[in-house]
């Protein structure tokens, strides 16, 4: 199973933000949709680096509550790890947990077409074995 199935579920939407934004509107985006990390990208919808909640935390620990002024850019991730939409859900797994992180973005040349999270991974993992279990119930009914 690859990330276009997550994708054909959930939709393409992914919220952004731009590199010049402030920590603060970034956090108020992150409070205002109920989401834990925001694609920081450019007018193209290329991916210049992302920015999540821990990244916030981390800065205002660091820098005190002044941080919250000051530009995205200062504190997103540069280094994004991205997938493509033929990518097997299994590899993206694999790397969240290696990598420590919760979102993926999903690229198609070179450009933004979706995000994958950790709660869509998980919710397709527990969706496949319940449809394992099904087809085993019904196999054991008809044998
Ligand atoms: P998260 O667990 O997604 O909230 O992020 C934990 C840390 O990993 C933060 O510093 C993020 O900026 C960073 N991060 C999140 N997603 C990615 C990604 N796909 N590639 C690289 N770093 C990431």
């Amino acid at each position: 199973m690859s990330v276009a199935q997550i994708l054909r579920g959930k939709g393409r939407d992914v919220v952004v933000t731009q590199p010049h934004r402030t920590l603060m509107e970034a956090a108020q985006l992150l409070a205002e949709k109920g989401i834990g990390a925001v694609v920081v990208s450019d007018a193209s919808r290329r991916v210049l680096g992302i920015l999540s909640e821990r990244d916030i935390i981390r800065a205002v620990a660091r820098h005190g509550a002044g941080a919250l002024d000051q530009a995205v850019s200062k504190y997103m991730t540069q280094k994004v790890f991205t997938v493509s939409e033929d990518t097997p859900v299994d590899t993206v797994m694999e790397t969240m947990t290696n990598g420590r992180f919760r979102h993926v973005p999903v690229t198609a040349d070179g450009q933004l077409v979706g995000l994958v999270s950790i709660g869509d991974v998980v919710k397709h993992h527990v969706n496949e074995i319940e449809s394992e279990h099904r087809a085993l119930k019904d196999y054991i009914a008809t044998a």
